[in-house]
């Protein structure tokens, strides 16, 4: 329905946005930029995810954030009045912990992240070297003959948010991807977190770094990698054409649907804009053309009305 013309829902007849909102079962919603931002639930959008659920609609939420574990994404959602469970929380960091799970990896995973990731990893039992601070210690010379010390055990190399990204950790990471059979993984590749007045590295710089000095691919777990969403579809807990996905961000979110056959709503209360799908329209770039939604709101409390007016009047 509406299919890449980025519609503007708010243009549409209430018996047009009904039949909308009878065209999808599912719902992926992300997070940040669409639910809520720095920490602030956005206007609208507890009540409108929880009366989608309330239709009866499965609500799943999906981010790239790797800092955090599901339970505290968990803990968060329900702390602003999200009505979730565990189960609809899909995230990269355990994602990650899923993927190596499921490959029976036994050897020790290397992390350039945080605590997300490492308690993901132990919750499936596999083994990591620790996350925080690794600062280089005197000059090049001394820190490759005195300080840079390899671990044998390490079979995969995980790359995520690292507000203690540094040169050793970067020249350890590359030295273990040095080695074909060493695992390159990245949580995601977001490249930045929008802040009022600065700019904040996001998980795709570092990724960027690391990929620019091992010479080699990661394999992406998050958006817009239909990897993140796999499991879902494998055990038909969601009918991709019958699945909605909402964000804020094309080259993750709608990009994401793009690449799973997700029905896709962007909205205006994050990264992207309508003036950014105009000039996706205009370029000639195919890989541009993919970032069009079908349809789009200026926030997603706009929806509230017509699900209410729908679950009044059924379905006209
Ligand atoms: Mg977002």
């Amino acid at each position: 329905m509406y299919k890449q013309t980025c519609t503007n829902l708010l243009n549409l007849t209430p018996v047009e946005v009904t039949a909308w909102l009878n065209s999808f079962d599912a719902v992926i919603s992300d997070c940040d930029g669409v639910l809520w931002v720095y920490g602030n639930a956005i206007g609208g959008s507890v009540d409108t995810m929880n009366q989608l659920k309330k239709m009866g609609k499965s609500i799943y939420f999906c981010t790239n954030n790797s800092t955090k574990t599901r339970a505290e994404l968990l803990a968060k959602g329900v702390e602003l009045g999200f009505q979730i469970t565990e189960e609809g929380i899909i995230s990269t960091a355990h994602a990650t912990a899923e993927y190596l799970k499921h490959r029976n990896f036994n050897k020790c995973v290397y992390i350039i992240g945080s605590e997300g990731i490492a308690q993901e990893l132990d919750a499936v039992g596999i083994r990591h070297t620790r996350v925080g601070p690794d600062v280089m210690q005197g000059n090049l010379g001394e820190f490759m003959a005195k300080h840079l010390k390899l671990d044998s055990n390490i079979g995969a190399v995980v790359v995520g948010f690292d507000e203690h990204f540094s040169f050793p950790k970067m020249t350890k990471a590359a030295s273990y991807l040095s080695d074909p059979n060493c695992l390159f993984i990245a949580t995601n590749t977001d490249e930045r977190f929008p802040m009022p007045s600065f700019v904040v590295p996001g998980s795709g710089s570092f990724v960027n770094a690391i990929k620019t000095c091992a010479e080699r691919e990661p394999f992406v777990i998050g958006k817009p990698n239909p990897a993140i969403c796999e499991s879902l579809i494998k055990h038909k807990k969601i009918n991709p054409a019958r699945t909605l996905m909402i964000g804020d961000r094309a080259n993750t979110d709608i990009l994401l649907g793009y690449n799973c056959g997700f029905q896709t709503l962007l909205v205006g209360t994050g990264i992207h804009h309508l003036c950014d799908v105009q000039r996706w329209k205009r370029s000639t770039n195919p890989e541009d053309k993919k970032l069009i939604p079908d349809v789009y709101l200026p926030k997603l409390g706009d929806l509230l009305p017509a699900i209410v007016n729908t679950m009044t009047h059924g379905s006209y």
